[in-house]
């Protein structure tokens, strides 16, 4: 697998494996050639000349971390993991994935969005829908993935250090708990897995109350009546869709000309038709030039001149790299503007023994491939062998509805002018789609004219983001349209779906055959 953060790094790919090459220093020094600890026995190491505290440390207990520290404990390495005071299981458990997931569907439950087909437009389970509520059980569920996460470490004898950590040295690094406590600990192999923080432009006054970042969601006091969403990014439309769901108006400012260009065209379409059904206001091409705090609320001024008041303004400008506090020139590392470390195809920094997984390299900054790479780290780190799969992961977007794909786009594969066929299914076409009162949700198959596998697999309206695994898979395995054409899938369901397209894609071929 090509780690899809890591570029180059200057290394060579001798008969399938890397290796090491003399590097440039990112800040121009040279390196010297290191051994990999990994081909020592395991707590030895000659660059400290002794035995280290640790095979493998790990810093930050993100997904990245997590499944690094305990690929390396099953393989009998002694492990440690470092975390910040009440972080454990990272930005995906506390601030980030889990509560924004998790506070989805307390709104779609609380609002009875996904009823209203069957009910009228007017059902909700609760008229007066609190932050409370909202927070409840977002709190439950972060509560208990804190505890799967310490009782995975736990079990698998993994060590976890409280505290910040900072690199002393290649193979040192200090742990600074709450109380002002250092501890130093070495290891053989270090993998950062730090993550990101969201990104703040300098000019913006954030008060963490009125004019916040994604971080504060979790913290608002009430629902806000009105809210400004500053960027049109994933993060950004998943909280747009689930506070114009609660009946908040939303006006998402974007500086491009459109929003998630890497999603199918039709889809997008389909969801900005959505969020403009729920009263969501979007101004293309604008940036917010100005946010001023108010007693009421904050008022927003576009670089346009116009001026958008609001109860909260919510920041949505990308992240920022975790790397500022490890002191990376200590380890004769260093990070990109962006706080972002490089890797090669191994997860391997410039410090061939230090690597890095996760958000903190950067695309595609996902909780699903951060605990991939992390797992292979750690295995490259002991010695495992290393699989070249090459799979693209799948891409989901909590949106209401939600938008889940895999592959390419139709504008990628015209593009590289990839000759394709367009199967398309749609839910109300479906009894479960008439069950579940979906009557918006479409599943596309793009499939090559050449060999009939399937190129690209986009869906859009309930359950996209598991569905889209059924697509995954044959994909995976090099299946063709034939074979979803042929299979028999349970009735009713929204998984059928794959064979009504697939039969579309094919008939269009088949009428493409007879006319040639
Ligand atoms: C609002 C939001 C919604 C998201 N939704 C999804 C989603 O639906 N699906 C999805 O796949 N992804 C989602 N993501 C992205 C996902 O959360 C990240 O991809 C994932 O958490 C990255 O994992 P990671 O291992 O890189 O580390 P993180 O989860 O970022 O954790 C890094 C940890 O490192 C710790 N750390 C940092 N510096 C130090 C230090 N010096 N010493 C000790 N510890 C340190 C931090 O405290 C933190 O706990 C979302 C993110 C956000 C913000």
């Amino acid at each position: 697998m090509v780690a899809p953060g890591g570029r180059g790094g200057g290394r060579l790919r001798v008969a399938g494996r890397a290796r090491s090459a003399p590097l440039r220093g990112p800040r121009g020094r040279g390196f010297v050639f290191v051994a990999p600890c990994r081909l020592l026995k395991p707590g030895t190491c000659p660059h400290t000349g002794g035995v280290h505290d640790f095979d493998l440390l790990v810093i930050g207990s993100g997904p990245g971390g997590q499944k690094a520290a305990i690929a390396a404990a099953k393989l009998e390495r002694r492990v440690a993991i470092v975390e910040r005071p009440n972080m454990l299981g990272g930005v995906c458990v506390n601030t980030g994935t889990i509560p924004s997931k998790t506070m989805r569907e307390a709104v779609l439950y609380l609002t009875g969005l996904d009823q209203r087909e069957m009910y009228g437009q007017s059902y909700r389970v609760k008229d007066e829908i609190t932050i409370g509520d909202l927070a409840n059980r977002t709190r439950h569920v972060v509560t208990r993935e804190n505890d799967v996460v310490r009782s995975q470490l736990t079990r698998n004898r993994v060590t976890v250090l409280n505290g910040t950590a900072s690199f002393l040295g290649p193979h040192e690094v200090e742990v600074d708990d709450a109380d002002g406590r250092e501890r130093k600990v070495t290891a053989d192999s270090v993998v950062i897995a730090t993550g990101t923080k969201p990104a703040r432009p300098a000019s913006v006054a954030f008060d963490e109350k009125t004019i916040i970042d994604s971080d504060g969601i979790v913290n608002l006091e009430r629902v806000p009546r009105s809210m400004v969403v500053a960027g049109a990014g994933v993060i950004g439309i998943e909280y747009a869709s689930m506070f114009a769901a609660l009946g908040t108006k939303v006006t998402v400012v974007e500086q491009r000309d459109r929003m998630l260009e890497f999603c199918d065209i039709e889809v997008v379409e389909a969801l900005k038709y959505h969020l403009r059904d729920l009263a969501v206001t979007f101004r293309f091409g604008e940036t917010v030039a100005s946010v001023e705090s108010r007693p009421e609320g904050a008022i927003a001024t576009l670089k346009s001149g116009k001026k958008i008041p609001a109860d909260t303004v919510m920041y949505s400008a990308g992240r920022q790299g975790m790397s500022d506090e490890l002191r990376l020139g200590d380890a004769g590392l260093a990070a990109d503007s962006r706080g972002r470390i490089e890797v090669d195809e191994f997860f391997r920094t410039a410090v061939p023994h230090i690597y890095a997984v996760g958000d903190v390299i950067g695309f595609p900054a996902l909780a699903a491939t951060s605990m991939e790479q992390g797992r292979l780290a750690a295995h490259h780190a002991c010695g495992e062998p290393f699989p070249a799969t090459g799979q693209t992961p799948p891409i989901g977007i909590y949106s209401l509805p939600e938008i889940s794909f895999i592959g390419r786009t139709e504008d990628q594969l015209t593009a590289d002018s990839v000759p394709f066929e367009v199967g398309v299914s749609r839910y109300r076409e479906l009894a479960r789609g008439q069950i579940i009162g979906d009557s918006y949700g479409v599943l596309k198959l793009l499939v090559s004219l050449e060999d009939r596998t399937l190129l690209g697999v986009h869906v859009f309206g309930t359950g996209a983001t598991e569905l889209v695994h059924i697509g995954q898979a044959v994909m995976g395995c090099g299946g063709t349209v034939d074979y979803l054409v042929d299979a028999v899938f349970n009735y009713p369901t929204l998984a059928e779906s794959y064979k009504v397209a697939a039969l579309d894609a094919t008939n269009k071929m088949r009428e493409i055959a007879r006319f040639s």
